[in-house]
């Protein structure tokens, strides 16, 4: 069975997640933005292996703490997709434009498309492409639990932003309507930033994607 634990970072208050399988209690962090004391504070207290580093995307608040975390524990970076890759490169800048303590680029392990899948313990999580907030976001389904953990794709209520460099708003909209509803309404999902939804209330409700 797969568990998880969301674990509010940094200034943004990004919502890292632990995900972990209760067989063998092998965990992956997904969006280490920060705070990672914090972070190994919770993996011991559940009594977890930390074994991987997955990334939605490359935004700061999500990746920021990933070199120093993958050089302290040794841990294999996997994702997003090749389309961050600038947003990479732009680490330190990117800490020195929203008030973040530095940050370091790194190179991924393994780079996430479309239909992949990453495997913790015996579980395996579903990989999807979902561009539009950065051009290489991925997000990780879980259907076994009917969890998605979307990064700053779609929120309770609003969609990601899509004004930074390579954002395009129409591909978001797609993203969600094309490769998210799918999943289905009941499936909860983990954004970003703030508390957890269904995709079924956001199809009804969200003012972005309403009615779609
Ligand atoms: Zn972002
Ligand atoms: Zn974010």
């Amino acid at each position: 069975m797969l568990h998880y634990q969301t674990i509010p970072v940094t200034a943004f208050q990004q919502n890292c997640s632990l995900v972990w399988c209760d067989q063998t209690q092998d965990a992956a962090v997904i969006d280490p933005g920060g705070d990672l004391e914090a972070i190994q504070w919770e993996v011991e207290r559940l009594g977890l292996q930390l074994k991987a580093i997955w990334l939605t995307h490359a935004h700061i608040d999500h990746a920021g703490g990933t070199a120093d975390l993958a050089e302290q524990l040794d841990l294999p970076i996997i994702g997003p997709h090749p389309g961050d890759q600038f947003w990479i490169d732009g680490l330190p800048q990117q800490g020195a434009m929203f008030g973040f303590p530095p940050s370091r680029p790194f190179t991924p392990t393994r780079w996430l498309a479309d239909g992949d899948s990453v495997q913790i313990g015996h579980e395996t999580v579903q990989v999807r492409h979902c561009p539009g907030h950065t051009p290489g976001h991925v997000v990780f389904h879980a259907p076994q639990i009917d969890r998605c953990f979307v990064g700053d794709v779609l929120f309770a209520g609003s969609i990601g932003r899509t004004d930074f460099p390579q954002g395009n708003h129409q591909q978001l909209i797609d993203s969600i309507t094309q490769r998210l509803w799918p999943m289905g309404d009941q499936t909860v999902f983990i954004p970003g930033h703030g508390p957890e939804s269904t995709f079924g209330r956001e199809r009804k409700t969200n003012p972005y994607v309403g009615n779609t």
